[in-house]
């Protein structure tokens, strides 16, 4: 056997994908060396640029992730764009194997007339904007109506609805942005309606979001009676977590409330509820044609039954009045490198178990290979599985490690070369702990960064 010389691995993002895939190969080998390129100057990806920010038990993950950069065969070099600062190309002559989960950064759009009217946004330009991602600081959203649509109804539609419509007392001590929290301290949106085009057996969020919104202090839900019709009878042959999800929908859309539930709808200013059977088919504009006045939505009804059913079109359709509309319809992966194989109609990088179909040292983890669906959970077991499949490789020859490899000495040499300046993570470490400093002085767990200039000064001091 060849293979003497030190493994080296580099893994492009560092959301989970990355962090959990640098994890598992720095526990199952023994001697691989792992670095960590990421395009911001902080990392950790949607756990910090999507995960609601009223929910921070999520964000525990963290902590794992920060004694995986801590590892003494770990680097982290933040402030590194692939494709642009260095190319996958030369990170491939660099080290035995380069590792992608880079996320999926673009959204689907809804294909419709309208959809780029003043007051339309995607979800994933709304939750970056509140949650502080440096490319929607400038988003500005306009809340100064009182019905807002979201089409999709995903857990990542609930996250929106429920920010959209939080008491600010709750939300002003969370990580939510500084503007963020007055725009939403002014927003005049009483009404959230949760847009989808299928039924409620098929809605696609999960128990715990549902309950969050059933359980919003000052809200009440607003549903359609009718869009129930047969689902109670349905339920028996559901799957137990569908079943359970369909019997709150249920609960909710058709029970009549105690005394005490009463009360609460009562004093409540503001509502939410799902409308399902609509499909988007044309966002309306003002007499200007600038700015979104409604929404024409639609009708569908199902073709089949269960997970499977399918929406189609009636003919039907409906406006409904409403300032701002948030596509919640998807994430979307983009290719960064024309060397990489990529399958554009599925929008993730064609693999088997994580190994990109015919690209010998080329992996890839994460959302860019499942496609941008499940929680951190999901993205880990497929990131552990990539990194088995590079182990694996490393240990039956089929990577080729008799070579020795460069590694980050020729890749911060091309950097600095080219005028880029990474960011170590004891350099995040300090932005981290500026940010939590600014937060605790307004009672938040952090007050975040917003720009990548900011993010590099407070570093380099
Ligand atoms: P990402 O987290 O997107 O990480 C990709 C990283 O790659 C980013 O840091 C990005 O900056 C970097 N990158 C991109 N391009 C480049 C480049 N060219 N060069 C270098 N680096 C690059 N899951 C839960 O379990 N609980 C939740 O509450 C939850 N809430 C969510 C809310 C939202 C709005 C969204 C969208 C998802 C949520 N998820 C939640 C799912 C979870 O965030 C994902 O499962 C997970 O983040 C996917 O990990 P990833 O590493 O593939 O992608």
């Amino acid at each position: 056997r060849f293979s003497s010389c030190t493994p080296k691995v580099c893994i492009v993002g560092s959301g989970p994908a990355g962090f959990y895939t640098a994890q598992h190969l720095l526990k199952t080998h023994q001697n691989v060396h792992v670095d960590i390129y990421e395009r911001l100057p902080v990392p950790f990806g949607l756990v910090r640029f999507g995960v609601a920010p009223d929910h921070p038990e999520v964000k525990n993950v963290i902590n794992t992730f920060t004694q995986t950069a801590k590892h003494s065969r770990c680097r982290f070099y933040g402030n590194v764009n692939v494709g642009k600062d260095v190319s996958v190309g030369e990170l491939k002559q660099a080290y035995h194997a380069v590792v992608l989960s880079y996320g999926a950064e673009g959204n689907r759009s809804m294909g419709v007339p309208g959809e780029g009217l003043a007051g339309v946004y995607s979800a994933k330009d709304f939750v970056g904007w509140y949650n502080g991602h440096p490319s929607c600081r400038e988003l500005n959203p306009d809340l100064n109506c009182e019905t807002a649509v979201i089409l999709g109804q995903g857990n990542v539609a609930l996250d929106v609805a429920r920010v959209l419509l939080s008491p600010i007392d709750i939300l002003k001590k969370t990580d939510i942005t500084q503007p963020a929290l007055e725009a939403l301290v002014r927003s005049q949106i009483r009404r959230v309606l949760i847009v989808g085009r299928r039924g409620p057996v098929q809605v696609a969020c999960t128990i715990k979001e549902l309950r969050e919104m059933v359980n919003l202090p000052g809200t009440k839900s607003e549903m359609v009676e009718a869009d129930f019709d047969g689902v109670t009878e349905a339920l028996k042959d559901l799957p137990r977590p569908r079943k359970r999800l369909t019997e709150l929908l249920l609960k909710t859309a058709l029970d009549t409330p105690g005394d005490k539930e009463q009360q609460r709808r009562h004093q409540a200013s503001r509502t939410w509820g799902f409308r399902f059977f609509r499909s988007p088919s044309e966002v309306l504009a003002d007499a200007d044609g600038n700015k979104t006045v409604g929404i024409r939505l639609a009708v569908t009804r199902l073709e089949g039954s269960g997970e499977g059913a399918r929406a189609v079109l009636t003919g039907e359709v409906e406006d409904v009045t409403c300032g701002l509309v948030i596509s919640s319809i998807g994430y979307k992966s983009h290719p960064i490198d024309p060397s990489v194989p990529f399958d554009t109609r599925r929008a993730v990088i064609p693999n088997t178990m994580g190994r990109v179909k015919q690209a010998t040292g080329l992996y890839c983890s994460g959302w860019l290979k499942t496609g941008p669906t499940g929680v951190i959970a999901t993205t880990m077991n497929n990131s552990f599985d990539t990194a088995r499949s590079l182990v694996e490789d490393m240990e039956s020859e089929a990577l080729d490690l008799s070579s020795v490899k460069t590694g980050s000495e020729v890749i911060s040499a091309l950097l600095e070369e080219r005028g880029v300046k990474s960011v170590s993570f004891s350099d995040w470490e300090k932005i981290d702990s500026v940010e939590m400093s600014r937060g605790e002085a307004s009672g938040k767990p952090r007050e975040k960064i917003l720009t990548v200039e900011e993010m590099i000064q407070v570093a380099r001091t």
